[in-house]
């Protein structure tokens, strides 16, 4: 990870970057552990393959099919990233050098080659990745154009309600006593990844979920203060 965030400038709305996709699926390729899949990708993932007659289940079922959980912390703060296959550690949808899942294909490769990210002082900013230096030879893309088309509202809210309660979680989970970390850990999937019904909004259930899991997680790190 560290050699990849040494590989992205950072850019302001103001920038432009020449852009031209190649069609070479480069991008796709060497992406271990770098593409992450966060829960409203794992939605529209289920949803869309459930849709094109491809049984994929529940989003647990796409999880475990397609990804694999990465430990963001030793507390039990968990991320998914994309499955790679073969010695070019390509991603698990790439054939034939296109994209199987183009249309519900997660936010960071929407975004590609700019990655949106929270700022430290609140906000968002936004980097140009370099691993790929053949693609900028073409047109000029405007930064602010690019996020707007490719980054959408949903998007956003969701990011504001994850990243928002994401330093929470991680304090709850490290005040957590040893003996209930497990049922932490389950509920945490459950309520970030498995709980959802993909034929109503996204967004509603997220923000109760993500509700239910804060308060369910205060409840166990109460029992750590006590003791
Ligand atoms: S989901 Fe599609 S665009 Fe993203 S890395 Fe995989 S093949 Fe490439």
């Amino acid at each position: 990870m560290k050699d990849f965030m040494t590989k992205m400038v950072p850019l302001t709305p103001s920038d432009r970057f020449p852009f031209k996709c190649r069609m070479c699926g480069a991008c796709c390729r060497h992406v271990r552990e770098s593409v992450p899949l966060e829960s409203l990708d794992v939605f529209r993932l289920a949803k869309y393959l459930r849709d094109k007659g491809e049984d994929a289940g529940g989003m647990e079922d796409v999880l475990a099919a397609y990804a694999l959980p990465v430990l963001l912390s030793e507390n039990g703060y968990t991320a998914f990233m994309l499955k790679t296959v073969g010695a070019d550690d390509a991603c698990i949808f790439l054939k034939d050098n296109r994209c199987t899942v183009h249309p519900a294909k997660p936010r960071a490769c929407r975004t590609y080659p700019v990655a949106v990210g929270p700022y430290e002082l609140g906000g968002y900013e936004q980097y140009l990745s370099m691993e790929q230096p053949h693609h900028y030879k073409g047109p000029q893309m405007s930064v602010k154009k690019w996020v707007q088309r490719y980054c959408s509202r949903q998007d956003f809210e969701f990011l504001n309600v994850d990243i928002g309660s994401a330093q929470e979680i991680e304090r709850l989970l490290q005040k957590i006593p040893e003996e209930a970390r497990k049922r932490a850990m389950v509920m945490f999937l459950f309520y970030k990844y498995s709980a959802f019904d993909l034929d109503k909004p996204f967004m509603e259930q997220f923000t109760e979920n993500n509700q239910k899991l804060l308060e369910a997680l205060r409840k166990l790190a109460q029992r750590g203060d006590t003791e």
